[in-house]
């Protein structure tokens, strides 16, 4: 907690006063979304969940993740073209695990095929914590990088508006002035708007591909509105829209009844649950096609964890990007340590030395979304069943990261006004274009704070634990 907000936790009065304004500011500023029991209609909706205050986040570090945030961009694209590195990493987690394994089968089938596509679009976000060391200082640490689906830009660009004015209600204006604008929203939308341009059909829209639930609707309805601004035409579609209406042409334009599509940007499909027979096939149809997909099916598969694990490898990063040692320094500044649990030797030991330790790892398996990873005694337990069994391959282990808590207020509708210790995640989204083999597009487009209580070890937004935030820099 920085020094200037001790005065405010202390005053109880204030700090009601300050969170009824909070929350008709996020309201009135469109920080929404639909209700758990109404998910369907937009009828009734409520604030996102948020911080009363801005968290404090060291500035050196804001800046170093902004500063490799390109890098990321270059690294992710890379590995997407980078098939001997994809079969190889993959190889042992593909026996284990169906889910990736289905995925690689369509990455496979579209290579053998011969990609259409030759506009790609990256849209990623990289996560960090701080983790404090014992001398007190603290350092970034990538928590892991998303390359399908990242969310939040949209509400979060609303955000910083909202904590300026709590600070002012709190008498800090001098303070408020400091937070910094942040428009991921816009940044991603120019992404999208360069992709379609590029796909060069002047009649063809951009397709949102979403789920059947879309509580986070208003988060994508930012990108949507920004795209309309620029007269591009958005539709939203699920996969099972896909599978009744989609259809290809000799040249594998895709169509959705008729209209055709330029680009298609994933906000659903990176969990095994969405799928179906339907929905598999609805996904090869659009992986098959000439449509610049946000991600490809190579570039959702850069972003596993396993790939995740074999980067932290010595010289792994050196092979997949050679002439760019600087780009590669920035980006190993940030790893955690992260080991592979494939069979063999080192998978052994590295077994043998987090049960024997657990509290200081996470075990992650190849799942996305929040509420997937072990810690604690959990962790030992499932170690201890599959660590001599093939299973254990399909899940990587990490450092755990240990920040420094601090109070703060999450605001959540029908839930009592609390102070809580929190711990913050920060994310950079990266934007990038490429057109063959030429990089049009390469941008870090803004920012996303979360806070959480520290008893969650797990856990997004979406998932109902961690709320937005805002950095204040010091
Ligand atoms: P997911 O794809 O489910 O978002 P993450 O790797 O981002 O998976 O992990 C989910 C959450 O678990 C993170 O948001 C963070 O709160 C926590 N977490 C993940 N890795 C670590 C770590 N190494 N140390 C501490 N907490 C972690
Ligand atoms: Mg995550």
């Amino acid at each position: 907690m920085a020094a200037g907000w001790q005065d405010v936790v202390r005053d109880a009065a204030a700090v009601r006063e300050a969170a009824a304004v909070a929350v008709d500011a996020a309201l009135l500023a469109g920080v929404l979304m639909r209700t758990g029991e109404q998910p369907h209609s937009s009828d009734v909706v409520n604030y996102a969940p948020f911080t009363l205050l801005p968290s404090t986040v060291p500035r050196a570090l804001f800046e170093q993740a902004y500063a490799v945030q390109q890098d990321f961009n270059l690294l992710v694209d890379a590995i997407s073209q980078n098939k001997e590195f994809l079969e190889q990493t993959l190889a042992s987690t593909i026996k284990v695990d169906d889910f990736t394994a289905r995925l690689f089968r369509i990455y496979m089938q579209v290579l053998e095929e011969g990609l259409a596509q030759t506009v790609f679009l990256g849209i990623n976000r990289s996560d960090y914590m701080f983790d404090c060391g014992l001398d007190g200082k603290a350092a970034l640490r990538q928590i892991e990088i998303n390359t399908i689906a990242a969310s939040f830009g949209g509400l979060t660009s609303r955000t910083a508006d909202v904590h300026r004015l709590v600070l002012k209600v709190l008498g800090k204006t001098e303070e408020a002035s400091h937070l910094l604008p942040n428009n991921p929203a816009k940044g991603l939308a120019l992404g999208i708007a360069k992709a379609w341009e590029l796909y060069g059909s002047q009649r063809a829209v951009v397709m949102f591909l979403v789920e059947e639930v879309q509580r986070n609707i208003f988060d994508q309805r930012c990108i949507e509105n920004e795209l309309w601004n620029r007269n591009i035409h958005v539709v939203r579609k699920r996969f099972r829209d896909v599978f009744e209406q989609g259809s290809l042409d000799a040249s594998r334009r895709l169509y959705m009844d008729g209209q055709e599509v330029a680009v298609v940007y994933y906000r659903e499909g990176y969990v095994p649950q969405v799928y179906d027979q339907q929905n598999w096939e609805a996904r090869l149809l659009l992986e098959r096609s000439r449509a610049v997909k946000c991600p490809d099916i190579a570039t959702q598969l850069a972003g596993t964890k396993k790939v995740q694990q074999e980067l932290s490898r010595p010289g792994m990063l050196e092979k997949l990007l050679p002439g760019h040692p600087e780009a590669i320094a920035r980006i190993r500044a940030t790893f955690a340590g992260l080991y592979s649990l494939d069979e063999g030797e080192e998978g052994d030991r590295v077994a043998a030395t987090a049960i024997a330790d657990p509290d200081r790892f996470v075990l992650k398996p190849q799942r996305e979304g929040g509420g997937n990873n072990l810690y604690g005694e959990e962790l030992r337990e499932v170690l201890e069943k599959i660590k001599d069994s093939p299973e254990r391959t399909s899940y990587i282990l990490m450092d755990k990261i240990r920040p420094q808590p601090a109070l703060n207020y999450l605001l959540r509708a029908h839930s009592p006004l609390q102070v809580s210790e929190c711990i913050s995640e920060l994310g950079i989204f990266g934007v990038y274009v490429r057109q063959g083999q030429e990089l049009v597009l390469n941008e870090a487009a803004g920012h996303l704070l979360r806070t959480k209580a520290i008893e969650h070890a797990d856990g997004g937004v979406a998932a109902g634990v961690a709320v937005l935030d805002t950095p204040y820099l010091v």
